[in-house]
């Protein structure tokens, strides 16, 4: 893993951790730094708070994860459900972008089920020219480089399903992982479990709790790492590549700066 500035841009506090968390960590440890960015403040999703103290909650989950892994978790203040790809929000995004200053950026595809996390990715993608345009947002620096930009991955199909660019073995910090997703409890423990209908599910203790989350969400790298076999296969060669257990997917995007898909595995190593 080569030492970077990741910045991984998702529409909810949780969206980074589910889908790079492990990546996250691995960049961290190579000495590189990492900001999660949630473009939305998470605060519609909740079937007891108010927005208002949910907003609040949520906030402080994404500071105790920060705090415990060297993150830098950012939150803008765009209503939960309401993220749309404005001029307004493009300016707000260029200048997270800017502020930051990263060497990659990780973020949704712009088809996904969840109008949020569509428009999170065409914010990121209309930023991405205007990132070098100085007259474009003049109260951030413009970058002199665009960064490399990468979608994370999901299932949808329609209108084309993601093909993995870079692969990430994550299996040593799964369990990390799933340790990272419990701390923001207003979610894992409480408001999925409900949306979802598994509320009647969660288990009172602390290691049954992170049994149901990984069964719910930890799984996704698990099944990944089968879905996209001959990916790791390709990269991590026959013995290791079959071997891996859990593993993050990553696709290129053209919009911001391009390399080849070997040099990628060679920073995502
Ligand atoms: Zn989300």
């Amino acid at each position: 893993m080569k030492k970077i500035k990741l910045m991984i841009i998702g529409a909810h506090p949780d969206d980074c951790d589910i889908c790079a968390g492990g990546t996250a960590m691995k960049v961290l440890e190579a000495g590189g730094e990492v900001c999660f960015l949630s473009v939305s403040n998470g605060d519609h999703g909740h079937q007891v708070h108010t927005c208002e103290e949910l907003a609040a909650r949520r906030f402080n989950e994404t500071q105790a994860v920060g705090k415990k892994y060297g993150i830098d978790y950012r939150v803008l203040d765009i209503h939960d459900c309401h993220i749309e790809a404005t001029v307004e929000n493009r300016v707000k995004v260029t200048a997270a972008i800017r502020n930051y200053s990263p060497d990659i950026i990780f973020t949704h595809r712009p088809c996904d089920y969840h109008v949020d996390h569509r428009n999170t990715a065409q914010l990121v993608l209309d930023s991405a020219y205007l990132l070098a345009v100085p007259l474009f947002c003049p109260e951030a620096p413009a970058m002199k480089k665009t960064p490399v930009i990468l979608h994370m991955q999901d299932n949808f199909v329609k209108p084309y399903p993601f093909e993995p660019t870079v692969a990430v073995d994550t299996t040593d910090y799964q369990a990390e992982k799933m340790e990272m997703l419990s701390m923001q409890e207003s979610q894992f423990i409480e408001w999925l479990p409900w949306i979802d209908g598994y509320a009647d599910e969660v288990p009172a203790d602390h290691e049954g709790q992170i049994d149901m989350i990984y069964k719910h969400w930890g799984i996704r790298d698990f099944n990944n790492a089968n879905k996209y076999r001959d990916f790791l296969v390709w990269k991590y060669g026959e013995e290791k590549g079959n071997a891996i257990k859990h593993a993050e997917f990553f696709e290129i995007c053209e919009y911001g700066t391009v390399i080849s898909k070997e040099e990628l595995n060679e920073i995502f190593d």
